[in-house]
């Protein structure tokens, strides 16, 4: 494929702008300790991506941990090199408070649980990083926010798109629009899970749902896309599987419009795989497909510019961005509002799937 020279700039300056900004950073503070972080919930995705992600990372490092299943410590504690001291139980995490080889609570537990756990990591006086979806209510995330500001610590939700590097590179095109205004967008997130089991992501009070789960990412990538805030919301919900699916969705399709009349058009299901965001312009397109996967995260434009961009781990640059805005004292890439922001569309999009109508936001 021929390159212009126009791709080649937007090219270039997208890898120096974006790929060299973290190292430059990590230069100009290269004497800055490393913070500790502490996992709450060695589940699955502690367990296989965050804790290897920590042995990458720059500016952090596992230290410690918070689970309810003992037996799972002798094995984190011998693999991680865990002290005793650093261990700790759901009850006992309060005393992390007293724990200086511990700077950051990472809430890695059922998303219903988000708010229990981010609260009581606030008020131990340590930062406090919350996973994606932020929590099941708008309230729940207002009261993590407050618990943060009230203990003078920071916040951050793990949204880890808003890190990796590529997806970065279409977060700046919301402001500068090298393709023109966005017309329409489509998100669609999904996975064909044939016999998914019975786990919390099943039960609505610890949060499961599939729109809180994946559709968050369609959701999130229409508003960092965008760069607008929706002013209303349609949407409806199927399952094939109604057996299973009692409580929760299945597939759900939603219809965002924003003020600059953009419409986005997400989709997000545990019954059909899809991974791809497109964007239509007055003057283009673009994409990223996948646009949410762990790896792989890759693109193109209508004038050829590609977007490929290699990002070794989304989330150890999810973590050291995380951990340069404490080191440094900035703000953090993705606060609590955020993540709030998200939970109110997603209450909205439930409201607006059950009533059969639009509903403003
Ligand atoms: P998981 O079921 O594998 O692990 C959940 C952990 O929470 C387990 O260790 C479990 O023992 C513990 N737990 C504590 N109290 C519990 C209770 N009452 N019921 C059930 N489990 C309880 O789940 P996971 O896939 O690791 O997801 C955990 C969190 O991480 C969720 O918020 C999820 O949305 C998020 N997540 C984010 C990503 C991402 O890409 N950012 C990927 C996967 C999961």
């Amino acid at each position: 494929m021929s390159i212009n020279r126009r791709t080649f700039i937007k090219n270039t300056s997208l890898v120096l702008g974006y790929s060299l900004l973290p190292y430059a950073n990590f230069y100009a503070n290269s004497n800055q300790k490393q913070l500790g972080v502490c996992l709450v919930g060695l589940g699955n995705y502690s367990s296989t991506v965050l804790a290897p992600a920590l042995q990458i990372t720059k500016h952090c490092k596992l230290t410690g941990i918070v689970t309810g299943s003992p037996w799972k410590i002798p094995r984190w504690q011998k693999r991680y090199n865990i002290p005793d001291q650093n261990v700790y139980s759901y009850n006992t995490m309060h005393q992390i408070a007293n724990n200086p080889d511990i700077d950051v609570i990472y809430i890695v537990v059922p998303t219903g649980l988000h708010a229990k756990y981010a609260i009581r990591a606030a008020n131990a006086g340590k930062h406090v990083w919350c996973e994606k979806p932020m929590a099941k209510t708008e309230t729940e995330c207002q009261s993590i926010i407050d618990a943060c500001n009230k203990n003078k610590v920071k916040l951050s939700i793990g949204y880890r798109m808003q890190h990796e590097l590529n997806t970065r590179t279409i977060i700046g095109w919301a402001a500068s629009k090298p393709y023109g205004n966005i017309k329409t967008l489509r998100a669609e997130i999904g996975y064909n899970v044939t016999n998914p089991a019975r786990t919390w992501r099943l039960d609505s009070e610890l949060g499961g749902g599939t729109m809180y789960d994946l559709g968050v990412y369609a959701l999130n990538a229409s508003r960092y896309t965008t760069g607008e805030e929706p002013i209303s919301v349609s949407a409806k919900q199927m399952t094939t599987r109604p057996k299973l699916f009692t409580e929760t969705d299945e597939t759900t399709h939603f219809t965002l419009t924003f003020p600059s009349g953009t419409v986005a058009y997400g989709k997000t299901s545990v019954g059909k795989s899809m991974h791809e965001l497109y964007v239509d312009c007055e003057n283009g397109w673009y994409t990223l497909a996948p646009f949410s996967m762990y790896a792989g995260v890759q693109g193109k434009a209508s004038d050829g510019t590609l977007l490929n961009i290699p990002v070794r781990s989304q989330q150890a640059l999810q973590m050291d961005d995380d951990s340069l805005s404490i080191l440094n004292n900035t703000p953090v890439m993705v606060p609590g509002i955020e993540g709030m922001k998200d939970i109110r569309i997603v209450e909205a999009i439930y409201e607006a799937a059950k009533l059969g109508k639009e509903i403003k936001l």
